[in-house]
C-alpha cells in the first residue's frame, strides 16, 4: 500500500478515468488543505460504469467474506485496526491536512474509529447469533428461529467532517455483520478515505478485492452507487443529499439508512452544575469549527442560572481560538462554501434582535471563523431553526425546564442532545425527540461503541453503531422448522381432520374470550 503523502494519488480506476461520467464532468477530484489551499491528493473519478464494476466485484467477494464467519472476520478486522493503529501518525496527519483539524482532534477521531471498530469486531458474533423462540399453540410441534443474514453488498456514502470516524461507523458493521462494502468518500477527504480502504488490504493480504473498496467522485459517483445493485445504501450527510440517495435507491428498492444533519439543543436547568456544562458546551459546539452533525448548536438555560452560564461561557470560550498551528483549539471551515452558511446565520440573528455575547459577525473571516455566541435569537431566526455548521451557539432564556423541552423539540431535526441537571437528567432526556442524547455532558454517546447512533424527523432513520447498528446491516430472517408430524393435526395441510376443524371455534373461545 503506498502512503497518501505525495500531493497526486489515483483510485484504482485511473486506467478509465471518467470515461464512462457524464458529458463535462470532471475527470478528477483534487482534495485541498483548507488552511493553506494546497493540494493534498487526486483521483480519478469513478463514473456510473467503474462504480458498477467495484460493485460487482463485491458480489464475487462476498461469498468468500461470509465464509470466513464471525471467528474469521473478527481476525480480518482486528488486523485491519491494528494496522492502522501502527500507522496512526500517517492517518492523523493526512486527517490533519485534508480536513484542517488539530492534530489532536484527528488523534481523537482515530481512536474512536479504532474503537468502534474493535467493538464491532468482538460483538457481531454475540449480537447476530440465532435467536430461539417459543412456537406458540397452534404449532408447538415446530422450533422457531431468528436468523440475522448479511445483506450481501452495502454502498457507503460518507461526509467530510470525520471523514474516517463517520463512515467507519456503518462500514465496521457492514462488515462485521457478514456484508461486502464499496465505499464513496466525500470529494473535500478522499484521501482519508483511500488510505481508510487500503489500509484494510495492506493489512489483509489474503482478502480478495472486493471485500472492502472505494470509488471517488462527486455527487453523480455517489447517486451511481445508491442506483447500483448494492444491497443497502447507508448514507451519512445533509438533509437534502439525503432525500436524493434516497430517491436513487427506490428505483430498485434498495433500503437505506440515513443519518443526516442536526440542530442538537443543550438544556441548562436550574440545578446545574453551571461552570460544567459552559465548559462541556463550549467544546461541544465549537469543537472541530461546530461541524459536528452532534453538536450543539442551541442552548435553552433556565432564567434563574442564564447570566451564570453566559459569564461561564465567556470565560470557557476566552482562549479559543481557530489556527493551524500547534495549539489552535480548532481549524479552518473544511468547505468553503460552508463560511457563507455561518455568515448568513450570524448576521440574522443579530439583525432580529439577538445579542452577541461571544464574538459577532467580525469573527466570520474567510478561512476561520471565531467562536460566536448569540443571546435570544428570535426562535423562527435561522441560527436556531436551520443546521449552521459553524462554531456558533444561540442561548435561549427560558422559564422552565417545560419549556426548554418543548422549544428543543419545536425543530424538523432530531438527532442529539444534552440536558444539564443534578436531579433532573434522565427525565428530561428521556423527553427529547431524538435518537441520542448525553446526561451531564455532550457528545458522550458517540464515544460508547455499544449505543446505536441515528436521528428521527429530518435527521433521519435507522441505527449505526451498538447491536442496533450490527442489525441494521443484517437481514432478519424467521425460520419454522417442523421437528415432528402431529399425528393426526395435519394443520397446515388439505389433508386436515375433521375433528381439528371442528375443534378450532372452541380453541378461540377458550384462548381469547375474557372473562373478566
Ligand atoms: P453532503 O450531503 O453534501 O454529502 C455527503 C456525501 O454525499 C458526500 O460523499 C457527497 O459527495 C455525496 N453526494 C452528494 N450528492 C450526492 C447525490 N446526488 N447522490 C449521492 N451522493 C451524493 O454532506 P456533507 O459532506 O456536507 O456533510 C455534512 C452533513 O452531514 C451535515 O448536514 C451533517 O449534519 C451531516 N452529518 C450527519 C452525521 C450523522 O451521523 N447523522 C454525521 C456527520 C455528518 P461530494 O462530497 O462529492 O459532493
Amino acid at each position: 500500500m503506498s502512503t497518501v503523502s505525495e500531493p497526486t494519488q489515483t483510485s484504482p480506476a485511473q486506467d478509465s478515468p471518467a470515461q464512462d461520467s457524464t458529458e463535462q464532468a470532471p475527470a478528477f477530484v483534487e482534495s485541498l488543505n483548507p488552511a493553506t489551499d494546497a493540494s493534498v491528493a487526486r483521483f480519478a473519478v469513478d463514473g456510473p460504469a467503474a462504480v458498477d464494476a467495484a460493485v460487482a466485484r463485491a458480489h464475487e467477494a462476498a461469498p468468500w467474506w461470509q465464509e470466513q464467519g464471525f471467528a474469521g472476520r473478527r481476525r480480518h478486522l482486528l488486523r485491519w485496526a491494528s494496522w492502522m493503529a501502527a500507522h496512526r501518525d500517517e492517518a492523523v496527519d493526512l486527517l490533519h491536512r485534508e480536513n484542517g483539524k488539530p492534530r489532536p482532534d484527528a488523534t481523537i477521531e482515530l481512536l474512536m474509529t479504532l474503537e468502534h471498530l474493535d467493538w464491532a469486531a468482538k460483538h457481531a458474533a454475540k449480537v447476530l447469533a440465532d435467536q430461539s423462540h417459543r412456537p406458540g399453540l397452534l404449532l408447538a410441534n415446530f422450533s422457531a428461529t431468528t436468523s440475522f443474514v448479511p445483506y450481501g453488498v452495502v454502498g457507503v456514502i460518507g461526509p467530510w467532517n470525520y471523514p474516517m470516524y463517520t463512515p467507519s461507523g456503518s462500514i465496521a458493521l457492514a462488515l462485521a455483520a457478514g456484508n461486502t462494502v464499496v465505499f464513496k468518500p466525500s470529494e473535500h477527504t478522499p484521501a482519508v478515505g483511500d488510505w481508510y480502504v487500503k489500509a484494510f488490504a495492506a493489512a489483509n493480504p489474503d482478502a480478495p478485492e472486493g471485500v472492502l473498496s472505494v470509488v471517488h467522485g462527486f455527487g453523480p459517483t455517489g447517486a451511481a452507487l445508491a442506483a447500483s445493485a448494492v444491497n443497502k445504501v447507508a448514507f451519512t450527510g445533509s438533509t437534502a443529499t439525503g432525500r436524493r440517495v434516497m430517491m436513487a435507491a427506490a428505483q430498485n428498492l434498495t433500503p437505506v439508512v440515513m443519518e443526516l444533519g442536526g440542530k442538537d439543543a443543550a438544556l441548562v436547568a436550574a440545578d446545574a452544575d453551571v461552570p460544567a456544562a459552559a465548559d462541556a458546551i463550549a467544546w461541544g459546539a465549537m469543537g472541530n469549527s461546530g461541524q459536528t452533525c452532534v453538536g450543539v448548536e442551541r442552548v435553552y438555560v433556565h432564567r434563574s442560572v442564564r447570566d451564570q452560564l453566559v459569564a461561564e461561557l465567556q470565560k470557557a470560550l476566552a482562549q479559543v481560538r481557530p489556527g493551524s498551528e500547534d495549539g489552535a483549539s480548532y481549524g479552518p471551515m473544511t468547505m468553503p462554501a460552508q463560511v457563507d452558511v455561518v455568515r448568513s446565520h450570524v448576521a440574522d440573528a443579530l439583525e432580529r434582535g439577538g445579542t452577541a455575547v461571544v464574538g459577532g459577525l467580525d469573527s466570520v473571516g474567510e478561512r476561520y471563523i471565531s467562536p460566536v455566541v448569540i443571546l435570544d435569537a428570535p426562535e423562527d431566526s435561522l441560527a436556531v431553526r436551520e443546521e449552521t455548521f459553524g462554531p456558533t451557539l444561540t442561548v435561549t432564556t427560558v422559564d422552565d425546564m417545560d419549556e426548554a423541552v418543548r422549544l428543543a423539540n419545536d425543530s424538523q431535526y432530531g438527532l442529539g442532545g444534552a440536558v444539564f441537571s443534578q436531579a433532573r437528567g434522565a427525565e428530561l432526556a428521556r423527553r427529547l425527540d431524538t435518537g441520542v442524547v448525553s446526561v451531564n455532558s455532550v457528545i458522550g454517546f458517540a464515544g460508547i461503541p455499544s449505543l446505536p447512533l441515528g436521528g428521527t424527523g429530518a435527521s433521519g432513520f435507522g441505527r449505526i453503531h451498538g447491536p442496533e447498528g450490527l442489525r441494521e446491516f443484517s437481514r432478519t430472517k424467521g425460520i419454522a422448522s417442523q421437528r415432528f408430524p402431529l399425528p393426526g393435526v395435519k394443520l397446515l395441510s388439505f389433508g386436515r381432520a375433521k375433528a381439528i376443524t371442528a375443534l378450532l371455534p372452541r380453541v378461540i373461545g377458550l384462548r381469547h374470550v375474557r372473562r373478566s
